[in-house]
């Protein structure tokens, strides 16, 4: 919570529960995945206070939005630069806490002044890949 204590959002429970959610959650949840998390424990959160709250988080710097998955916006709740690993089967977004030091030539800069920069991997995570190995349903002889 204490990363939290700064940002001088009102704290209703329900904005609490968010939060907490949020809290130590490496899972990268879309807005939806915190919407059911959540309504079990407050049946009468709204989905708009879940995205409200996530959209006031991201505004104030204490979440980061990645745009990485294709079908729905996720929330990461460690703003700090870090890069991510990615299934390209489940979606499954992991931390890469390592520190590539890209440098981009002078002419590519193009007078931009860098405010920061993220890697993406692809590939196939380990339980993807165990479904993927498992012998296809045999075909049926027409
Ligand atoms: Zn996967
Ligand atoms: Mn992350």
């Amino acid at each position: 919570m204490n990363q939290y204590q700064s940002t001088g959002m009102k704290l209703t429970p329900q904005r609490l529960a968010v939060l907490e959610y949020l809290e130590n959650n490496f899972e990268h949840p879309s807005a939806e995945d915190v919407y059911r998390a959540v309504s079990a424990r407050f049946p009468t959160m709204s989905f708009a206070t879940v995205y409200n709250t996530l959209e006031a988080l991201r505004q104030r710097g204490e979440v980061a939005e990645l745009s990485i998955d294709p079908n729905r916006k996720r929330f990461d709740p460690n703003p700090q630069p870090h890069n991510h690993l990615i299934c390209t089967k489940c979606r499954k977004i992991i931390d890469i806490h390592i520190d590539y030091k890209i440098e981009l030539p002078r002419e590519a800069v193009r007078d931009f002044e860098i405010t920061g920069s993220h890697i993406e991997f692809y590939g196939v995570c380990p339980e993807c890949k165990k479904t993927d190995s498992e012998p296809l349903a045999p075909q049926k002889n027409q």
